[in-house]
C-alpha cells in the first residue's frame, strides 16, 4: 500500500473541497487535480492508494482516465458520476473501476466507501480468504469449508491447515510446522504434529471422500495437494 494518499480528480471546486475536508479528517492525505489529462502521469509518479475519479472532467474524461490507469496499475478507483445509467459500464470489466458514488452524495458516505474499498483491496494477506482445491479458509472468522460444508477444527488444526494452504504443494517439515503453529497446544514433539494432521485429515476426508488433500512425504513432512490447472 502506498501511504495514505488519495487522489481526487474533480473539476467542481466546491465538491473537491468538501471531499478533501472529510478525507483529511478521516486521516488521509489528499491531492487534487481538476483536469483529467494530468491524472495518468500523476498516478505513475506518486502512486496514490486510491483515486476518486469524476466522470465528467475537462481534458480527458473519467472513463478514458480509468482505462489509461488500468493499463499499468490496479490502484483502486471509485468513480463519481451523476449518470446512474453509466454504473454498469463503470464497474464492468471494460473499465475496471472498483466502486462508484452517485452525485449528489453525502461526504460521509464517500469516506465509508473509501474505507471499504481500501479494506477490500489492501486486506493483509493474513486476513484474506484462502481457497485451494475444494477447501476454503476464512481467517477473519476462523472458519473453514471443505466441499461446501463447514469443518469443525480445533485452533491447532485450523492453523496447520492455514499454514499448509498458504503454499499448496509445498512440503512442510514437521519441525517447520511445530515452529509455525507453536503457541497453541504444542509441546514441540513431532508426533504431536502427526496426530493433529491425522485428525485434520479425518475431518477433511469426511467432507471430501476419496480425496487425499494432505499428503505425507515420508521422512520429510506434509503438503497440501492442489492439482495444477492447465
Ligand atoms: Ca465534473
Amino acid at each position: 500500500m502506498h501511504g495514505r494518499e488519495i487522489l481526487v480528480a474533480e473539476d467542481e471546486i466546491k465538491i473537491a473541497e468538501i471531499l478533501k475536508d472529510y478525507l483529511v479528517r478521516a486521516g488521509y492525505r489528499v491531492s487534487w487535480l481538476e483536469r483529467g489529462d494530468p491524472v495518468v502521469s500523476y498516478v505513475k509518479k506518486n502512486q496514490p492508494c486510491l483515486i476518486l475519479l469524476d466522470l465528467m472532467l475537462p481534458g480527458l474524461d473519467g472513463m478514458e482516465v480509468c482505462r489509461e490507469v488500468r493499463k499499468f496499475s490496479q490502484v483502486p478507483i471509485i468513480m463519481i458520476t451523476a449518470r446512474v445509467e453509466e454504473i454498469d459500464r463503470l464497474l464492468g470489466l471494460e473499465l475496471g473501476a472498483d466502486d462508484y458514488i452517485c452525485k449528489p452524495f453525502s461526504p460521509r458516505e464517500v469516506v465509508a466507501r473509501v474505507k471499504a474499498v481500501l479494506r477490500r483491496v489492501y486486506a493483509s494477506p493474513a486476513d484474506k480468504t484462502m481457497v485451494a482445491g475444494e477447501v476454503s479458509l476464512y481467517p477473519k472468522t476462523h472458519q473453514a469449508l471443505a466441499g461446501g460444508r463447514e469443518l469443525k477444527l480445533t485452533p491447532c488444526e485450523y492453523n496447520l491447515l492455514k499454514t499448509l494452504m498458504s503454499h499448496p504443494n509445498r512440503i512442510f517439515s514437521r519441525n517447520e510446522l511445530i515452529n509455525i503453529v507453536q503457541g497453541y497446544d504444542f509441546e514441540g514433539y513431532e508426533r504431536t504434529i502427526d496426530s493433529h494432521i491425522k485428525n485434520l485429515r479425518k475431518k477433511l476426508t469426511s467432507h471430501l471422500p476419496g480425496q487425499e488433500v494432505i499428503s505425507t512425504i515420508y521422512g520429510v513432512g506434509y503438503k497440501f495437494n492442489v492439482q495444477l490447472q492447465e
